[in-house]
């Protein structure tokens, strides 16, 4: 049996996943878990969207065997006190700015692995930081689940699909598609030779003009240990997060 773990408000990127899973197994199994211990104290916890209804029908048409939406209290019973923290490459990228995100992440996939114990678990690359520290846990802890990484699932205009999108006003909408863009210029021109820094510098300078108001990063980096990197080598990855409005996105791609 195959996991997708989600937080639902189910979208054509998760639907990705599911299909991409029962090349692994011959049954899938969605659970369904907005983690509190994985947002900050200032994030979007509360406002997050739940959409219970509309995700089991997505569900039951892309053919999934099982989904597992458990309570908070199954998730975390009275008592729970351990926390799985992942050391070095949940420090830079979104984790150097989501202070204790990586360690609810890290916790609460090892508690559904061992929950459901399927044989593979699919992760999204659009959380390409996320499916890193997750694929160092299970190796690190011997879990016995393969992880499996799955593709970016892009609507037409380039913007990766994600529950986080449905914030976005009309107008922050029309300049989402910067982010995606700015990373396939990006890596154009790193493999083209181009100087990195000013490549990085000068794609920050667009997605601000672009309409966002701020980036957390944008940044070449390692694709396993993420660690930053000043020149081009095989397996880079390019990865940004930005602000928009109340709405924080996240994108990446190989170089
Ligand atoms: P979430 O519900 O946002 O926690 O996402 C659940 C899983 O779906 C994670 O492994 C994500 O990386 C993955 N995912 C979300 N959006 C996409 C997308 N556009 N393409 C591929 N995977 C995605």
């Amino acid at each position: 049996m195959a996991l997708v773990p989600t937080m639902g408000a189910l979208h054509a990127g998760h639907e990705s996943l599911m299909q991409a899973a029962k090349n692994h197994a011959d049954e899938v199994i969605v659970s369904i878990f907005v983690n509190p211990t994985q947002f900050g104290p200032n994030e979007d916890y509360l406002r997050y969207p739940r959409l219970p209804e509309q995700d089991l029908a997505l569900c039951e048409k892309a053919g999934v065997a099982a989904v597992f939406m458990p309570e908070v209290e199954q998730v975390y019973p009275a008592g729970f006190a351990t926390s799985v923290s992942v050391k070095g490459i949940t420090e830079v990228l979104c984790g150097a700015h989501r202070p204790g995100h990586f360690d609810g992440v890290a916790t609460v996939v090892a508690r559904l692995l061992m929950l459901v114990r399927p044989k593979a678990a699919l992760f999204g690359e659009k959380d390409y930081q996320q499916l890193q520290v997750i694929k160092r846990m299970v190796q690190d802890l011997a879990i016995p689940a393969e992880i499996i990484g799955v593709p970016i699932f892009r609507e037409h205009d380039g913007l990766a699909f994600s529950s986080r999108n449905a914030y976005l006003s009309p107008q922050e909408r029309k300049s989402a598609p910067i982010l995606y863009a700015e990373l396939c210029k990006s890596a154009a021109a790193i493999k083209g030779g181009a100087d990195i820094a000013a490549i990085l510098a000068s794609a920050k300078q667009d997605i601000i003009k672009a309409g966002f108001d701020s980036v957390d990063y944008f940044s070449l980096c390692d694709g396993s240990s993420l660690a930053e990197l000043n020149s081009y080598k095989p397996g880079s990855r390019l990865l940004t997060a930005a602000r928009i409005g109340k709405t924080r996105l996240i994108d990446n791609i190989a170089v």
